[in-house]
């Protein structure tokens, strides 16, 4: 609780208690009018001083200035008729504002749970100085430093193991309970809890760059993003509450007009006003008002705790309605670690190709690199290699040792000119060439993720139609990917470009309302991330173009998150709509009833706080989504 919510709760209990004692004091005329105001203010004056400011700006349309209205005019009445009975106007505001009070406290522990639910904000950073280890704040802590995190600590800077081994525990970033081995050289995220051993590590990069930092703000965020049921409801309450205000006028003064001039009866103006009033009361809108975005953030903040982020509510409406899911191939439902599995037609000498093709890929952090270096084995000497070019979708050329060698596929060959031996094996080749001569080429295969069948299956369980792939590899490597996987439609050899223009296919073919989802790991393919109705980054922990890129972040690599994610999705829209139906329907409900003179104010506070708490406790509801 903080400051303003302890006031505000003392506020109640003193307005409350004096309002008791004053049903026990027998008091009567202006006496009795000015003790009563004393509770009245005490809980009230905000409001009424809300409502004035509205008002002096001509903006009468909020709830300030229907309880300011509503209760100022039930004590009019009061005073007007001698009666005295000022309670109810006082305890209309009581209620309000414990509405108001329980809604705050609400909001207020909804967003600290989820930075509390991933608990991965680290306080500080181990730095050995002199044999002894400091304590030090990250945001201090330099590239390059060495810092020391000891067994039960938090990673707080993303780096490089130099010294020791551990186990890392990474649940609070990917939802995943197994533990992560590491060992000197491995790379290492922030966030993760080192369990085992001691690790000393060279950060990479400055905390606000690192993998906690960024998460933390996305998260932190996201709730800025509005969803069209968000924006739905601003527009809904701007047209609301004149309409109720109108409908309350008229309320007061038709019904008596047209007893006194038809009829020939009295007016019984008091009994009219006094239902124009309880009108206004029962009106009040804050169970939706509160109830909607509160769903959305509990809904990030749920997903967050599965290992999915989501940068926005309005994403998390666009993936409940996903009925297309377009993957890449490579790192998505691959593991983008290649083996080689065959060289051919090499003059140099298998051992040689495969030293020329690491030297070359040495500056790329496409997995076909990354893996012919990890196939080479050797130090890389990043001095015998200079003029590295790297030709999306295609390979790279440079010069290794005074050759120039290019590494890649067909059309990299094409695109020089060198005159390539097509290769039969299934498989990713990897042609070379060098000093312009046809080299042979490297035969590397990559495996599935083991998930990936599954998840592919699932996505068919939770409303998705297709499932699509897309990559620049090979037909017969996409082909059998695809089969194994039951992917439903394949395009291969595609340059980046392509990828693009294919998803722009897919989404002007699809109906309106159908949401199409691609999924990439952001290696070469932002642009279609940014592109599609919705992006999905895998394995994003790596790559900063996918965290950018991405409207919805995986923190492993796990397939199977995606129809989670949807889940999740579907679960929290769910509970949107269950609120938004439920408090207009007893809205409409309390207001009818009110109209006919069938429910007292005290009935339309307490419906409209009920109906709060009941939707603020739905929605809350989201935030253990997780557990689907
Ligand atoms: P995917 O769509 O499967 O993610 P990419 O678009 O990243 O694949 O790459 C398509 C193809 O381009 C690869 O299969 C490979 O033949 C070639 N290629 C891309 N980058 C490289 C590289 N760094 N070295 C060699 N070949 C590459
Ligand atoms: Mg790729």
């Amino acid at each position: 609780m903080n400051r303003k919510q302890k006031k505000m709760l003392a506020r109640i209990f003193i307005s409350a208690a004096l309002l008791i004692v004053l049903n026990f004091i027998p008091v009567t005329g202006a006496a009795r009018f000015a003790c009563y105001m004393a509770p009245y203010l005490i809980i009230g004056y905000d409001i009424l001083i809300k409502a004035g400011k509205g008002i002096a700006h001509r903006q009468v349309t909020d709830e300030n200035f229907l309880m300011a209205v509503a209760t100022v005019g039930a004590i009019a009445l009061a005073l007007y008729e001698g009666s005295g009975d000022y309670t109810e106007a006082i305890a209309v505001m009581l209620f309000y504002q414990i509405g108001e009070w329980f809604q705050s406290y609400a909001v207020g522990k909804s967003r600290r749970n989820i930075s509390e639910l991933m608990d991965i904000r680290p306080d500080y950073a181990n730095i050995e100085s002199g044999g002894k280890l400091e304590r030090v704040d990250p945001d201090e802590v330099a590239v390059g430093t060495v810092i020391v995190v000891q067994p039960g600590e938090k990673v707080p800077i993303d780096g490089v193991v130099v010294e020791g081994e551990s186990s890392l525990n990474t649940a609070a970033l990917t939802g995943e309970s197994l533990p992560r081995d590491v060992k000197a050289g491995d790379e290492i995220i922030s966030g993760c809890i080192n369990m085992t051993g001691v690790l000393k590590i060279r950060t990479a990069k400055e905390f606000g760059e690192s993998t906690v930092s960024r998460i933390l703000d996305l998260v932190e965020n996201a709730s800025s993003r509005k969803s069209r049921s968000e924006a739905f409801i601003s527009r809904f309450a701007r047209i609301y509450t004149p309409a109720v205000c109108a409908a309350a006028l008229a309320l007061a003064v038709v019904p008596p007009l047209l007893r006194t001039l038809a009829l020939g009866l009295s007016g019984d103006w008091e009994t009219w006003i006094y239902r124009a009033l309880t009108f206004l009361v029962a009106s009040c809108p804050c169970a939706l008002v509160i109830s909607i975005p509160l769903s959305f953030f509990a809904g990030i903040g749920g997903a967050s705790k599965a290992g999915v982020l989501v940068k926005g509510s309005n994403y998390l409406e666009t993936l409940s309605r996903t009925r297309i899911v377009v993957f890449d191939k490579t790192g998505t439902l691959t593991k983008g670690v290649f083996e080689v599995s065959a060289i051919h037609h090499s003059p140099y000498g298998d051992a040689k190709l495969v030293e020329y093709a690491a030297l070359a890929e040495s500056a790329s952090s496409h997995p076909i690199s990354r893996s012919l270096q990890a196939a080479y084995g050797g130090e890389i000497d990043r001095g015998r290699v200079s003029g590295i070019h790297e030709i999306s979708g295609q390979g790279v050329t440079a010069t290794v040792d005074g050759h120039a060698v290019a590494a890649g596929n067909d059309k990299l060959m094409d695109s020089l000119g060198v005159k390539f031996i097509e290769c039969h094996s299934v498989g990713t080749i990897i042609h070379m060439a060098i000093d312009g001569e046809y080299a042979g080429h490297i035969v590397i295969s990559d495996v599935e993720k083991p998930t990936a069948r599954e998840a592919v299956r699932e996505l068919k369980n939770c409303g998705v139609r297709e499932t699509v792939m897309l990559t620049g590899d090979t037909r017969s490597v996409a082909g059998r990917v695809a089969r194994d996987l039951g992917i439903d439609r394949v395009y291969s050899e595609l340059l980046p470009a392509d990828k693009v223009e294919k998803v722009e296919e897919l989404i002007k073919s699809k109906d309106a309302g159908a949401k199409l989802a691609f999924v990439g790991d952001g290696i070469n393919d932002a642009p279609v991330l940014s592109r599609a109705d919705i992006g999905i980054a895998m394995g994003a922990m790596g790559s900063d173009a996918a965290i950018e890129a991405a409207d919805v972040v995986l923190m492993d690599d796990d397939p199977m998150k995606i129809p989670k994610a949807i889940k999740i999705s579907r679960k929290c829209l769910r509970i949107v709509y269950e609120n938004i139906v439920f408090a207009i329907g007893v809205k409409l409900a309390c207001l009818v009833l009110v109209a006919l003179g069938l429910a007292s104010m005290w009935l339309a506070i307490f419906a409209d706080v009920g109906v709060m708490i009941i939707a603020v406790l739905n929605a809350i509801r989201a935030l253990f989504v997780s557990k689907l």
